[in-house]
């Protein structure tokens, strides 16, 4: 349903040339109807990034390399336009997303009516999904600041959902949720893969993701530096990616083991392994080579040393 090839986004900053540091690099993933890819690695690592490429929302002065194909169609600034809200849908990671001045029940009809539904028939999709994410019917008529944070991410999922979207990207969509809230956000996630949507669950949060995800890409440094299914999380030694056993380790459930002194913190030049200033195996080989991909116990990692 989607590919991601060696995608790159990089910036012009002002009075300084393009190119340094790459947000986003080399980074290939797919995502196939009826499962969930998460997308998981640290707050701030550029994941949405990732989303916003794939819908066509970067910023001007913006430039990307690489392809993204949907359904066998490379995306790109046109067809994306016409996709958006019909066949690839947004969860966008912000409830400020909402507008502060409409009632939240016509802000999810406007979405049903925008993806190209009769005006009937859009009410009637709008009140199904009102009653779908446990909203109640009398929540239509409530403004986006009378409703509780965990509510207004429901009227998101609703507002992305209401056209039958055959791409879901869902950005950190259990970002200021009480657990229960969160695991409930997934669990919908998870309902609209199984009717044959395909998603994207970008997060930081792994354990959680884990409960729905059928495969999880590990993001590190604008990179993707490991696909692995979400069953191997259930023994670290199944795990291929130096970062990625550090990263679980590093859990509060797991003990805090081997926790990283830092954060990774993007390297300036756009060559070599992104953990290479940080990985114990390192050597030159890793800070000259930016590692392939290569197959490994039914997944797939980026290190030269795995
Ligand atoms: S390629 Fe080298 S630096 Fe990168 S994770 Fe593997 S061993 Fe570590």
């Amino acid at each position: 349903m989607l590919c991601v090839s060696n995608l790159s986004v990089d910036f012009a900053r002002y009075g300084q040339a393009l190119g340094t540091p790459a947000a986003i690099r080399s980074l290939d993933l797919t995502v196939d109807a009826g499962q969930i890819l998460a997308v998981v690695g640290e707050s701030g690592s550029g994941k949405s990034l990732l989303a916003h490429a794939i819908l066509g929302l970067l910023p001007s002065n913006s430039r990307v390399g690489g392809s993204i194909t949907f359904k066998g169609q490379v995306l790109d600034q046109e067809n994306v336009q016409a996709l958006r809200g019909r066949e690839i849908a947004l969860i966008p990671q912000s409830v400020a997303y909402l507008n502060p001045l409409k009632r939240v029940g016509s802000q999810v009809l406007r979405a049903a009516t925008l993806s190209g539904l009769e005006p009937t028939q859009a009410a009637k999709v709008r009140d199904t999904a009102f009653e779908r994410y446990g909203l109640g019917f009398e929540t239509q008529r409530l403004y986006p600041h009378q409703i509780s944070g965990g509510m207004s991410r429901r009227v998101l999922t609703a507002t992305a959902t209401t056209g039958n979207a055959s791409l879901v990207v869902a950005d950190e969509p259990t970002t200021g949720l009480d657990q229960k809230t969160a695991l409930e956000s997934l669990r919908h996630l998870r309902e609209l893969a199984n009717n044959g949507a395909a998603v994207l669950l970008i997060t930081h949060d792994i354990e959680a993701c884990l409960d729905v995800a059928d495969r999880v890409a590990v993001f590190l440094g604008g990179m993707v530096v490991e696909i692995a299914k979400a069953a191997d999380f259930s023994d670290t030694s199944s795990l291929r990616h130096p970062y990625t056993r550090t990263l679980w380790q590093a859990l509060p459930h797991n003990d805090f083991m081997d926790a990283p002194a830092k954060s990774y913190k993007a390297t300036t030049a756009n060559q070599g392994c992104v953990h290479a200033g940080d990985c114990p195996q390192a050597d030159a080989l890793c800070g000259e080579t930016i590692p392939a991909w290569r197959e490994m116990n039914g997944g797939l990692v980026r290190c030269h040393h795995a």
